[in-house]
């Protein structure tokens, strides 16, 4: 009977860091101390205050300076390594939805740091179907709620959004994995006619363009 307990308990709370696999980790928790001080958010110094990405004057970037976005502002939390990845995985995987709650709170402090304006409205970046099947939840839709909460903004479904007019509108993005995913979800939005469209993403990355990122957006909006 000990071991059965023992074995629930391995399975909801493990007993080794989800990052680096040291046994030395605290009693509920999922990362050791080592990694969870390794959990920094990215701070807004050098990076373009367009799109997020790493720019040495930390003003627009030259490809925002040239290229048209529908995204007024980007944003993301961690960079997508480390501990804070490994955290991001475990959640997007289905297992601890109560994670959610921990990455909007990251979510809202980044916001803070920021110094965006509150949106009027928050929603999210669907979830593909096989990305549903796996997990009990939708995970950007669950960050978007637990974010609404804490904050005291409205979240609304994508389909929702759209035929509203005029509202400052905030995205949540899970990991998105390059630029013109970013463009696509934020095309995608645009047809709400938001006053301004902003992202948030738990990470951003820029510069892999790869099919697999071409198929993150392509269900946009197909379901209902
Ligand atoms: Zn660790
Ligand atoms: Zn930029």
């Amino acid at each position: 009977m000990k071991n059965l307990k023992e074995l629930l308990l391995n399975f909801v709370f493990p007993t080794t860091c989800l990052h680096c696999h040291s046994s030395e980790i605290e009693d509920r928790n999922l990362l050791c101390k080592l990694c969870i001080s390794d959990l920094m958010l990215i701070q807004r110094e050098g990076r373009c205050q367009k799109c997020f990405c790493e720019s040495e004057s930390g003003r627009i970037c030259p490809l925002c300076r040239r290229e048209f976005s529908y995204f007024h502002k980007m944003a993301s939390l961690f960079d997508p390594y480390g501990p804070a990845q490994s955290l991001f995985q475990t959640l997007s995987n289905g297992y601890f939805p109560s994670l959610a709650k921990t990455f909007a709170s990251f979510m809202l402090m980044q916001y803070e740091a920021l110094k965006w304006r509150l949106p009027e409205i928050i929603t999210y970046v669907p979830i593909p179907f096989y990305e549903k099947m796996k997990s009990a939840y939708s995970l950007t839709e669950l960050l978007a709620k637990e974010l609404g909460a804490l904050s005291d903004c409205i979240v609304l479904s994508p389909q929702r959004i759209m035929g509203l007019q005029d509202k400052r509108i905030l995205v949540i993005g899970g990991n998105i994995k390059s630029r013109e995913t970013c463009e696509k979800i934020g095309e995608a939005f645009s047809k709400a006619a938001p006053s301004q469209l902003m992202l948030m993403a738990v990470m951003l990355q820029y510069f892999d363009v790869s099919s697999e990122s071409a198929c993150e957006a392509s269900h946009l909006f197909q379901e209902a």
